[in-house]
């Protein structure tokens, strides 16, 4: 952080597009805000002696805002690139999504899905990151997984536990409860994918 001179608590600097910018910009840029008070016409008052009253000031800087600043070139392509792996993974995402066999639903990676960020990496197979989505789907709208691991949850805190291990302990109490019915869903999955393939093939 730049140290604002003067000590000023508010470092908002009016650019000269009209934005209001950061002091740390203005300056990273090189341009040196300075004070300016504000005349009636720009929402300033007059002192009763006619001169303007100084309360009325605010920083300004000879700069447009970032978003108004023109690009450079480098910027340009940094922007350009940014859109272009936005583009990718959306595609990565239509890719890899399906219908799960159960219920039909439409199963898309979700943002935060650890199994999309292998298969964008590349470290993960199409068909395992699937598996996986489906399996999360499976555990989480299949079973009572989440109804079981906040129960758990919310017992462990009533007992004093703290709430990062009451997280863990009642993750795993949730995975284990479910274990049997999530194997029997795996294998109504598998079932129905195999009828599936035979349905296609005959
Ligand atoms: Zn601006
Ligand atoms: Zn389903």
């Amino acid at each position: 952080m730049v140290p604002v001179p003067g000590g000023r608590r508010n470092p908002y600097v009016r650019a000269s597009c009209g934005h209001w910018t950061t002091y740390e910009y203005c300056v990273s840029h090189g341009a040196v805000p300075y004070e300016h008070i504000r005349t009636p016409r720009e929402g300033g008052r007059l002192k009763r002696d006619g001169t303007p009253d100084p309360r009325w000031k605010e920083l300004r800087a000879d700069i447009p805002c970032a978003r108004c600043r023109p690009k450079t070139p480098a910027e340009v392509e940094e922007e350009r690139e940014r859109r272009r792996e936005y583009a990718r993974r959306r595609r990565l995402r239509d890719r890899l999504e399906f219908a799960c066999p159960l219920c039909g639903k439409r199963l898309r990676a979700r943002r935060d899905s650890g199994a999309f960020e292998s298969f964008a990496a590349g470290s993960l197979g199409e068909e395992e990151a699937r598996r996986r989505l489906l399996g999360a789907h499976l555990r989480h709208e299949h079973t009572d997984y989440d109804r079981i691991r906040r129960d758990e949850y919310e017992r462990l805190r009533r007992l004093g536990y703290g709430w990062e291990e009451a997280h863990a302990i009642a993750k795993e109490k949730a995975a284990e409860k479910v274990r049997g019915c999530l194997g029997e869903l795996w294998k109504k999955v598998e079932e129905k994918v195999a009828s599936a393939g035979t349905a296609e093939g005959s």
